[in-house]
């Protein structure tokens, strides 16, 4: 297929690379990229690289500059290649997602949300798993090229319910680790061996996804940033991010999400006044381990 590709930082360039190694044509274009990796050829602009092809992915940082984007590049799409599909494979909130997709379907464009998990690591080995949002007939189109970036594909229904499911899911792996950091220490206090507490939570009602494979604990279960000294993984800020998002969403809904509210906060004063910027979201566990719970401690 042709292919363009919009931000390729940290988790796009790996991603476009992958297509362009299994045989696709990718043109690229990122604002900050000067030099795009071997095998992608570079536009000027996005609405160059957007321009004539069957699938265009963004991968941006955030809402704003997707809708930025999308206003330039669905044009392009629309004039050159009416019934290209527009895929946003960034994290955003859910409105904007809607908001990108209506107003590429109102130009004859077909579109998905589809927010990726998996990080660098899964980026690079084509591993992602993608929540997709969207029309059926759009996601058949695109799921071999998801196929190639990635090990599972799931559409979760109209669009939307990509970054729905996005930040469901960590709403609960925020509010886990956090937890399963407190935990720690409150073992530690009591004078429980860290790896006995691994032992027993791991085949216990207590075990989870972020314990089998992302201790926060150093030197316990699996092999983890925790044991390269917090080093990312996935990063506090990423995760504060995306927590952001589950309480924006909860907020436009009348959800109520307590423990999604206090995930967050404790996020928000880990990177923001704490030391937790750049660091693995394993890393909160620090911060545990300094503070008591008494007034003076
Ligand atoms: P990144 O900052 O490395 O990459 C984003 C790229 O977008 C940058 O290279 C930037 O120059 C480019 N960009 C910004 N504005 C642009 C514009 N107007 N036109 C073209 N390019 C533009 O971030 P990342 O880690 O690659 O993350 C991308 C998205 O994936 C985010 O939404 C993030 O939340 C999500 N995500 C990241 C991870 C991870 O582990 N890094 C995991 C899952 C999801």
């Amino acid at each position: 297929m042709k292919i363009g590709f919009i931000g390729t930082g940290n988790m796009g360039a790996p991603m476009a690379a992958n297509l362009a190694a299994a045989g696709h044509t990718v043109t690229a274009f990122d604002v900050a990229v000067s030099s795009q990796p071997d095998g992608l050829k570079a536009a000027s602009s996005a609405a160059q690289a957007a321009s004539d092809q069957d699938v265009v992915f963004t991968m941006l940082p955030n809402g704003e500059i997707v809708r930025a984007v999308a206003a330039e590049i669905v044009p392009a799409m629309a004039s050159a290649s009416p019934g290209a599909v527009f895929v946003d494979c960034s994290t955003i909130d859910v409105q904007s997602a809607r908001a990108v997709a209506a107003l590429a379907v109102e130009n004859g464009l077909q579109a998905l949300d589809a927010p990726v998990s998996g990080g660098v690591l899964g980026s690079t080995a084509g591993t992602l798993t993608f929540m997709v949002g969207g029309e059926n007939e759009a996601f058949e189109k695109v799921k071999p090229l998801f196929d190639i970036m990635g090990q599972k594909a799931v559409l979760c229904g109209p669009t939307g319910n990509g970054q729905a499911a996005k930040i469901c899911n960590n709403m609960i792996s925020g509010a886990s680790i956090a937890v399963l950091s407190e935990a720690f220490v409150l073992a530690d206090k009591l004078g429980l061996d860290r790896s006995a507490m691994f032992n027993v939570v791991s085949t216990s009602s207590g075990s989870s996804w972020p314990l089998l494979n992302m201790c926060p604990a150093p030197g316990v279960g699996a092999p983890s940033p925790g044991d390269n000294n917090y080093k990312p993984g996935f990063s506090a800020d990423l995760m504060l991010k995306d927590l952001r998002l589950s309480q924006q969403a909860a907020q436009d809904v009348d959800a109520d999400t307590p423990m999604g509210k206090r995930a967050c906060e404790l996020y928000e004063e880990f990177v923001e006044r704490g030391d937790g910027s750049g660091m693995d979201v394993t890393a909160i566990i620090l911060a545990h381990e300094k503070r008591g719970r008494r007034a003076d401690s």
